[in-house]
This record gives C-alpha cells, structure tokens and sequence, in this order.
C-alpha cells in the first residue's frame, strides 16, 4: 500500500521506518528539505519532499505534525487527496483533533499511538517505537468503516496493543494518566523552588536520588508537550486537576488533624490500586 506521512518527526519518522519493514511504500512530506533528505537516508521514507502534492499518490496518510499546526495542514493537504484516500493522525488529544479535521475530511479516523521519547525530530526516530505500545482509534458514528478497518489493518501488525474509543472517553483517559502527572510534575518542582532558605534547597538538591528523579521526570520534560495537552485537553484535564487539588487538600486534613489511621488507609489502597496502572 502507498502510505503518506505529513511531519517527519520522531512519531511520523518512527511510523515510517516500521511500515516501511511491514512491506509498503511511504511517501513522506516534511516542512524542511533537510529532514526530508534525512528521512530517506534513515530509511524512514521511500520518497519525500516539502512539496503536499506528493500526498496524491497515497491510499492512507498520517498526520505526524505538532497538534498546532494540524488545522493549517490539513486545509492544505486536502486539494490534493482523492476522494477515497483515508486521512489518519497520531496526535495525544482526540475531541479536539476529530472536531477539527472532520469537516475537512469525513474520511478520517482518530489515532494515538501511545509511545515516545524525550527527543524529538527526525534523527529521534526509532524502529519498533510502538511494539506492545497501546495504539487507540477513535472513530466517531460518522467515520466510514472502512478507514477504521484499513487503519487497523495498517497498524496491527506493528505489535500494538489496539483499542477503540470515543474521542471523549480517550481524552479523559489520558488527562488522568499523561497529562494531570506533566502538571503534576512540574509543579512538584516548582513548590520545591520555593523553599526560602538558599541553603536548605541546596541540601535538597544534593540529596535528590531515585525518589525525586521519578516523580519529577515528566515535569522536567519537553514544555512545548505540556503546553499542547493544556491547550487542547482544556476540560478533561481541568477537572482532573480539580479532583487532585481535592485530594490535597484532603491529605493537608488528614495529617493536620493527625488522623494517622485514615492517611495509612490511603496509602494502603494506593499501594494496592497502582499495580493495575502500572504493569
Ligand atoms: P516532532 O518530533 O517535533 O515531529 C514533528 C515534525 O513535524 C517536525 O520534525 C517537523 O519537521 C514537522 N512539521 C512541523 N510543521 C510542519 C508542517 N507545517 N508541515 C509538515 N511538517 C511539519 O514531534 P513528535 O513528537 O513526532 O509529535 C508529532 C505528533 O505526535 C504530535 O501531534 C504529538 O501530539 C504526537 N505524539 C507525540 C508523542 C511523543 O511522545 N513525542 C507520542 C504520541 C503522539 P521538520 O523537521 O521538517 O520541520
């Protein structure tokens, strides 16, 4: 099958190299020359160029740009799609990508596949990025069946872990277990950097170890990420917040009052619960 990929970047160019060991021809646009040159000598395409009307030639293509530039490049991409070709996307928010590149192009389906790297562009590319990676479709009742079969088709024999969705239901999933940790995360930070004696911050700094680099791990990462899911995860991931500031709040209670029973009842059934978060 000929597959397009718009943004040859670490999800776009990763997607490339897995197809095209899968058997098909990938035809891959980029903004950059330069990338595109580094695309083919990676492996990662077949043939690429700045120029969308390469795209014309392609049965399925996926979308790999960052998520603020996806409504410019869809209305671009468009004038050069036959009426069949199946549009797809990789994006990490799905309501708002769905609401977007439908009126577009009905012939869409929704997709996230759930892994990644703290780099990013082109040489950041990896085979195998998504071998047992969940990989979630999320087709509206409008989406035509048939690019919800064929994205399938495409994507399965990647090694993912596929599941389907409503775009909502997607996107509060992923509030509570991606974005609300980034916000999370850096705001563990943040309240650390308030400690107003110089030198205790500094003795906190020094005795940082594997504690601190776990739970502040995703809050020191790539800020244009966590600007994105605040962006355009606005309400999944403000009622999320909301209900973690409520079980703060709860945890100042708890420990002023020194209700010690009940804070151990919390921490037991967390210690219980996580194990089904984390496999
Ligand atoms: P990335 O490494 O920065 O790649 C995006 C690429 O898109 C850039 O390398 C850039 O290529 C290209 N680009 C930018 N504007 C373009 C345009 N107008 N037309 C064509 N190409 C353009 O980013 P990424 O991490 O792959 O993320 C891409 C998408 O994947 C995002 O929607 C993100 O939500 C999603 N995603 C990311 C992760 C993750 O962990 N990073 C995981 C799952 C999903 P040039 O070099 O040519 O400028």
């Amino acid at each position: 099958m000929n597959i397009g990929i718009v943004g040859l970047g670490l999800i776009g160019g990763s997607l490339g190299l897995d197809l095209r060991s899968q058997g098909h021809r990938v035809l891959g646009v980029s903004r950059q020359a330069e990338t595109c040159a580094r695309a083919v000598v990676r492996g990662a395409a077949d043939e690429a160029d700045t120029d969308l009307a390469l795209m014309a030639k392609a049965d399925v293509i996926f979308l790999c740009t960052p998520l603020h530039v996806i409504k410019t490049a869809i209305s671009q991409l468009v004038p050069h799609l036959r009426s069949e070709t199946i549009v797809t996307d990789v994006g990490s928010v799905k309501t708002w990508v769905v609401e977007t590149i439908t009126p577009y192009w009905p012939n869409f389906v929704g997709g996230h596949p759930m892994a990644g790297t703290a780099e990013s562009g082109i040489e950041a590319a990896l085979p195998n990025l998504f071998l047992n990676a969940p990989y979630v479709l999320t087709p509206i009742e409008a989406t035509p069946a048939l690019a919800v079969e064929t994205v399938t088709d495409i994507v399965r024999p990647l090694g993912v872990r596929l599941y389907h969705c409503r775009p909502e239901d997607h996107d509060r999933a992923v509030a509570w277990i991606s974005h609300l940790p980034v916000m999370v995360s850096s705001s563990l930070i943040a309240a650390c950097l308030q400690e107003p004696d110089t030198a205790v911050q500094e003795l906190a700094r020094q005795l940082a170890s594997s504690g601190f680099r776990d739970t502040s791990r995703v809050g020191g990462g790539n800020p244009e990420l966590g600007l994105m899911m605040a962006r355009y995860n606005q309400k999944a991931l403000l009622q999320s917040l909301s209900t973690y500031r409520e079980q703060i709040d709860r945890v100042i209670g708890l420990v002023q009052q020194e209700h010690w029973a009940d804070l151990v009842t919390q921490l037991e059934q967390t210690q219980a619960a996580r194990s089904a978060f984390v496999k």
